[in-house]
């Protein structure tokens, strides 16, 4: 990436102009770095956001110029049948909100793509008003900056998708920014064993201090699930791990009933599965977009529980960076021992 000067047009009706503050990088932002769900360039990155609105475009009545928000990457109608059934991420109209199927950002009169709908490596952002939420000022910019994507993706991979009943027994594979989230979104939602599983030691050391209560290598994992169990095996399995056989094992690992979340997975990987086995034994395999997410309602409370210490977000932050250093900050992040990387301009 390289920092330029661009043109940002003015912020049009139902649109919001925001003063970044901090803007964290998730897996997400590289894999589109990478190409690996297409995409134009030349393009901004970056889509988790917190900042301070500078700007209301025509009909903007829900947020005021001050206002401290996390901007998300949920860009949402509320009218569509998904956002009607309360999935909003899921927006069927998303791509037609507002001017913004245009790009806001120009460099010398050509267009530069807004990448994952929000382009938060930046000073500025403009962005459709679904995507802001008001956030406490007294929260830290860099923690309101996960919760717009990593904190909610996890802990509603627990909450929302799964809907997890309290006292059950849950695993969350991939320890990462979003994994470790969906292991407090277990202690939120009472769960009696949470087994955090990773490679890396010193995440599974960490995913303790934040309420796992046992931890296995992802090549015992579904021994100790089993073993933990009594062998009935566990209610709730959530996979981030980007493996095709982190996915296969986590319907070894769970008990009758018992649901396997998907929370990302790299596009072209194929998992093998036997149907019987899933149909005969009651199992459930779910998809989570954004932790089914409804930000104008999980950003506020999970805001409040950070702000109470019943989530810790302030650990969660690994590196901080300057926005001029981003090339830094992505290698940061890519490193796989970074826990959450924050820029800053
Ligand atoms: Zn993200
Ligand atoms: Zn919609």
């Amino acid at each position: 990436m390289t920092i330029e000067q661009l043109d940002v047009r003015p912020a049009g009706p139902d649109e919001v102009g925001v003063r970044v503050t901090a803007c964290a990088i998730c897996h997400s932002d590289i894999s589109y770095m990478n190409g690996a769900w297409g995409g134009h360039l030349p393009a901004v990155f970056g889509h988790e956001v917190a900042g301070v609105v500078d700007e209301l475009g025509a009909g903007v009545d829900d947020v005021s110029l001050g206002d401290t928000v996390a901007v998300t990457l949920v860009r949402w109608c509320g009218r569509c049948p998904t956002c009607a059934a309360g999935l909003p991420a899921l927006c069927q109209n998303r791509s037609r909100l507002s001017d913004l199927s245009r790009s806001p950002l120009t460099l010398d009169g050509a267009a530069v793509h807004q990448g994952l709908r929000c382009a938060g490596f930046a000073e500025r952002v403009v962005v459709h008003t679904s995507q802001v939420v008001r956030v406490p000022a007294e929260l830290p910019a860099e923690q309101t900056a996960l919760l717009a994507c990593g904190v909610i993706t996890g802990v509603g991979a627990v909450l929302h998708t799964a809907a997890m009943p309290t006292g059950a027994t849950t695993a969350v594979v991939g320890l990462g920014g979003v994994g470790l989230n969906a292991v407090q979104g277990s202690v939120l939602a009472g769960a009696s064993l949470v087994l955090g599983v990773d490679p890396v030691a010193g995440k599974r050391q960490f995913a303790t201090t934040l309420g796992a209560t046992h931890t296995a290598e992802p090549a015992d994992a579904v021994e100790r699930a089993l073993e933990l169990t009594g062998g009935r095996g566990l209610d709730l399995v959530v996979v981030t791990a980007p493996s095709a056989s982190a996915v296969e094992d986590a319907v070894s690992m769970l008990a009758d009933a018992g649901t396997a979340v998907l929370v990302g997975l790299p596009s072209g990987a194929t998992v093998s599965l036997d149907p019987e086995t899933i149909a005969e034994r009651g199992l459930r395999i779910a998809g989570s977009k954004v932790g089914s997410a409804r930000p104008h309602a999980d950003v506020p409370h999970l805001a409040s529980l950070a702000l109470a210490g019943r989530l810790r977000l302030e650990p969660l932050v690994s590196h901080r960076f300057r926005l001029d250093e981003i090339n830094d900050a992505i290698a940061a992040a890519r490193s796989g021992e970074a826990l959450r990387v924050v820029v800053a301009p």
